[in-house]
């Protein structure tokens, strides 16, 4: 074996988010050591969630059909909305069975300095759901960072005038911290302590 294709591996793996070099040698010497076929379905599901997975053209979850199971439920409160950076959040909140609205998902957080504007986040998308839905309530669930505070002003500027009850979620998340890594406690509790905006 080359030392091309297994340097081609590396800079692959670096590609992931949180993925160093160090961690993408040791994956690769890892997928090295394992038989093929384990390696092969690795691969493959990477290949099968490019095919299948999509963003639910409501909420921009993600799904397999057009509009995800959330979005299509009759046991959800369709009047509100929490709205998340991203997927995996949104799977945190469920996890916490506390909420049982629907979702938004941003897919990302405002950062001019990156050219992160609102036009490239699913903002327009979501002031259209809170013009021509029942919503009586957003709920801000952008991550208590910087740019998730950003965010968050700036969706209760856009929205406030819509007329719909703006609040963001509080209590108990440590400050610059992120969503994904808050044990459920923690979440829930941020949740039922969220305040208007
Ligand atoms: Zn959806």
């Amino acid at each position: 074996m080359s030392n091309g294709v297994v340097e081609n591996l590396i800079n692959e793996l670096t590609k992931l988010p949180g993925i160093g070099r160090k961690t993408a040698q040791r994956l690769s010497f890892f997928i090295m050591g394992i038989p093929e076929d384990e390696a092969l379905s690795i691969a493959n599901a990477i290949i099968e969630i490019k095919k299948k997975a999509r963003f639910c053209r409501q909420c921009f979850n993600i799904t397999e059909e057009e509009i995800c199971s959330i979005c299509r439920s009759s046991q959800r409160n369709k009047n509100t909305i929490c709205v998340v950076e991203e997927p995996s959040n949104l799977i945190v909140i469920e996890n916490t069975k506390i909420y049982n609205g629907l979702y938004h998902v941003l897919l990302g957080a405002l950062s001019p300095i990156d050219g992160v504007t609102p036009e490239r986040l699913k903002i327009n998308e979501l002031v259209e759901r809170v013009k021509s839905g029942d919503i009586s309530e957003v709920i801000i669930a952008t991550n208590p960072n910087t740019k998730g505070e950003t965010t968050a002003q700036y969706l209760s500027q856009i929205l406030k005038p819509l007329g719909v009850k703006i609040t963001r979620i509080a209590y108990g998340l440590p400050i610059g911290g992120d969503i994904e890594f808050a044990d459920e406690v923690t979440l829930s509790k941020s949740i039922e302590g969220r305040n208007e905006m």
